[in-house]
């Protein structure tokens, strides 16, 4: 045991493990720097479309190996936009996962279509394959498949049996651009993939999104449905211009972020109350690797003397460590006429209520920043009870009381 795992939680009235908090994202970058230098001097700034854009669309082309992209203003546009480019519509019916990005949920609202809620499974929380052909109907116009909080969803599997029913995919990205599953990269294996570049996101614009397919129908349908006189969804010259060197240096990053999880993992242990989503990834080959814009743990509480998941996250928020509480489960927030359910949704709703994601910047810093975080884990475990009782009683610092909303888009 270090030294620093016997000092006073910072929750307490201790030193925070990180006294300056988190970092802030995205890092200063002198490839960017650079971009916004020449885009004052040129003009790009105010350009509607142009060469960037065209490079990136190749160059994200190339890379998942698709024919077409089309770039838009948001990834909740990119996913509402996949949908209309399949032609879903009132009455038909989308298959997502209870753990999911709620943006997904509603964009199948907006077009008319119902979702159709099917479990995750138990390790990775992901969206569970065993579950999916039973929820598929004569209705079913489309299966929308997210990688969250580094877990996979097996996508040749999924590609099998959809491919089989005739019912396309859209794969949504989002939080793992550059990522492989089974040999390809992540969004490249759906009829439909899909990137964000918000920004808090790996690849990030500030905001913005691509839709990928290989389909020229889906394509022009999505072009005919944006083009109003004009695009209605766009991406900017500017924001596409800040991409390109991000996709240079994509490959790097990820790689050092996951040496960092690896590291920290071995560090936390199997006895920290913290079970990482990345280590059950049921894919059917060796070459996956997951990607890690929230890494995710379900949290035991009675590793904790029985501290809620919210007051382990305001005490490791307290340390300046980003750990919040996952997404809500679809089926909690959400009227039950909205949508159909094939079963109880047993384990999207454990995930509801333990899960927790670590925000990724911290990942592209030091190894000893991960010792530091293993630390404060094991800090609070050794202080949970007087934290407990601190919290009962009422006598937690004032500043501590009550977990602010630190929800990321
Ligand atoms: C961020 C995110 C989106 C939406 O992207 P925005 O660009 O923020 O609209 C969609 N799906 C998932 C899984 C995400 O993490």
């Amino acid at each position: 045991m270090n030294s620093a795992t016997q000092e006073i939680p910072a929750i307490l009235g201790g030193t925070p493990c990180f006294p300056k908090g988190p970092p802030e994202w995205p890092f200063a970058d002198s490839a960017i720097s650079q971009v916004l230098r020449e885009a004052q001097e040129t003009g790009l700034w105010g350009k509607y479309h142009g060469p960037c854009s065209q490079q990136l669309q190749q160059e994200l082309a190339a890379f998942h190996e698709t024919e077409e992209v089309i770039l838009c203003c948001s990834g909740t546009v990119a996913i509402e936009l996949a949908l209309r480019g399949l032609g879903i519509g009132t009455g038909d019916e989308v298959i997502l996962a209870a753990y999911d990005f709620e943006g997904n949920f509603k964009n199948i609202l907006t077009v008319g279509a119902t979702p159709v809620l099917v479990d995750v499974d138990s390790q990775n929380c992901n969206l569970d394959l065993n579950l999916l052909e039973q929820a598929i109907t004569a209705s079913t116009k489309c299966i929308l498949v997210s990688h969250l909080h580094g877990g996979l969803v097996p996508m040749q599997a999924v590609m099998e049996l959809a491919r089989k029913r005739e019912i396309p995919v859209i794969e949504d990205a989002c939080q793992i651009p550059g990522a492989k599953i089974e040999g390809h990269t992540a969004g490249s294996s759906g009829d439909i993939g899909i990137l964000s570049f918000g920004g808090s996101k790996l690849l990030t614009a500030g905001r913005g999104g691509a839709i990928m397919t290989s389909s020229p129908q889906i394509a022009q349908r999505i072009r005919l449905y944006s083009f109003r006189g004009n695009e209605a969804y766009p991406l900017t010259e500017l924001q596409a211009a800040l991409l390109i060197p991000q996709l240079k240096t994509l490959h790097s990053q990820n790689q050092k972020r996951q040496e960092n999880v690896t590291y920290l993992l071995q560090q936390l242990g199997d006895q920290s109350g913290l079970t990482s989503l990345c280590q059950a990834n049921p894919t059917s080959e060796t070459d996956s690797t997951p990607g890690y814009y929230k890494l995710g743990f379900q949290y035991s509480s009675e590793y904790f003397a029985g501290l809620s998941r919210e007051l382990f996250c305001t005490c490791l928020q307290a340390e300046g460590i980003a750990l919040y509480p996952g997404f809500r489960a679809l089926h909690t927030i959400h009227s039950r006429r909205r949508f159909r359910q094939t079963d109880a949704l047993p384990v999207a709703t454990a995930c509801d209520q333990n899960l927790v994601v670590l925000h990724h910047p911290v990942l592209l810093t030091e190894h000893n920043n991960m010792d530091l975080i293993a630390s404060a884990v094991t800090r609070i475990q050794q202080h949970a009870e007087e934290i407990m009782q601190m919290s009962t009683s009422g006598k937690l610092d004032s500043r501590y009381k009550k977990s602010e909303d630190h929800s990321f888009e």
